[in-house]
């Protein structure tokens, strides 16, 4: 099995099993029925503008109030860093909800710098696998979740496409999954732009109206089709997000999966669910039985507080 093939057949098995249990209340998420976010908000990223300062990283930090790094932002020695054999670059973790990575590309004597974070899907596989419903995904577009909810299943980790949700291998005791959230609460419900959209010297990010954006972006691309690939990435993939990337090299060599389809991973989900209909039985008996035990111990941990502070 290729490793394309095998990551969806792992996104979708994992996905189908927590499908049946949110498949009512998320009807409207399942592919061909989703009307969508027509004014929803989101992030054009143009890659050509990219000097790789990092300030961007070091915003995210400060905003989402995240630990001090092992590497200051200052340190430009992070883009020679690689994994797995050095087929792999940095991306997001616990600690970073966003990373820039710097690539070499053919032809080209300037490295492309490519910032990478939750691309806030407009069919969020995330959401749709997620069988506690942590997730949501808001009017503005933002794809958020509530931790108080998330048991630590990481079926979100298989399901999204882009591999962005990280474990919190740190929290020993309940740990959770951990992403961008578009700064939903301090900035972009209150109509401001994120805050690595705000600090970027650059002006490598463009934040408005997703449909505004496309019409941006595909401007841009006519006004100067020497300089960009002929192509928005994240207009149609896996069903359209609210982050889009322009760029000057070919997305495949900066890492971006081409290979991805432009129906949500949903769609994916439903060919699995008649293939082995046993993970259907057992997966959301599993979790929710997790679920129980967590919730159980978070409120025991609540009582304990409310308790502390009643106290005097
Ligand atoms: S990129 Fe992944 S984590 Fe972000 S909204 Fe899409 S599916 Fe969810
Ligand atoms: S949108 Fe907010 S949370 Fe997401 S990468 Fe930018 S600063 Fe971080
Ligand atoms: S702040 Fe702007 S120029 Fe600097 S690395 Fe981030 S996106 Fe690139």
């Amino acid at each position: 099995m290729s490793k394309v093939s095998r990551r969806k057949f792992l996104a979708g098995s994992l996905a189908g099993g927590a499908a049946v249990m949110v498949a009512p209340a998320q009807k409207a998420l399942a592919a061909g029925n989703f009307s969508g976010f027509p004014d929803g908000m989101g992030v054009l990223v143009d890659m050509t503008r990219c000097v790789g300062c990092r300030s961007c990283e070091a915003a995210c930090n400060k905003e989402q109030n995240l630990p001090a790094p092992e590497q200051s932002f200052d340190d430009y020695s992070v883009f020679d860093q690689t994994f797995h054999h050095g087929t792999q670059k940095r991306r997001p973790t616990e600690g970073a909800y966003t990373v820039v990575n710097r690539y070499e590309t053919e032809g080209s004597d300037k490295p492309t710098y490519r910032k990478i974070q939750c691309m806030h899907c407009n069919e969020p596989s995330c959401l749709t696998s997620c069988f506690v419903k942590a997730y949501t995904k808001t009017n503005e577009g933002a794809v958020i979740y509530d931790e108080h909810v998330c048991v630590g299943c990481r079926t979100c980790m298989v399901a999204c496409p882009h591999h962005i949700p990280a474990y919190s291998y740190s929290r020993v005791i309940d740990p959770v999954v951990k992403k961008c959230i578009f700064c939903y609460e301090t900035r972009v419900s209150k109509g401001k732009p994120p805050a690595c959209v705000d600090i970027c010297p650059a002006q490598v990010m463009t934040f408005g109206k997703r449909k505004d954006l496309l019409r941006i972006a595909h401007a841009r691309i006519k006004r100067n089709p020497e300089k960009y690939q002929d192509e928005v990435f994240g207009e149609h993939t896996v069903g359209g997000s609210a982050w889009m990337y322009l760029s000057g090299a070919p997305f495949e060599e900066l890492g971006f999966d081409t290979d991805l389809p432009t129906e949500p991973v949903i769609s994916n989900v439903k060919g699995f669910l008649g293939m082995v209909p046993m993970v259907l039985a057992i997966w959301p008996a599993l979790f929710t039985g997790m679920h129980l035990l967590a919730t159980k111990n978070k409120d025991h941990g609540h009582e304990d507080s409310h308790a502390e502070e009643g106290e005097e």
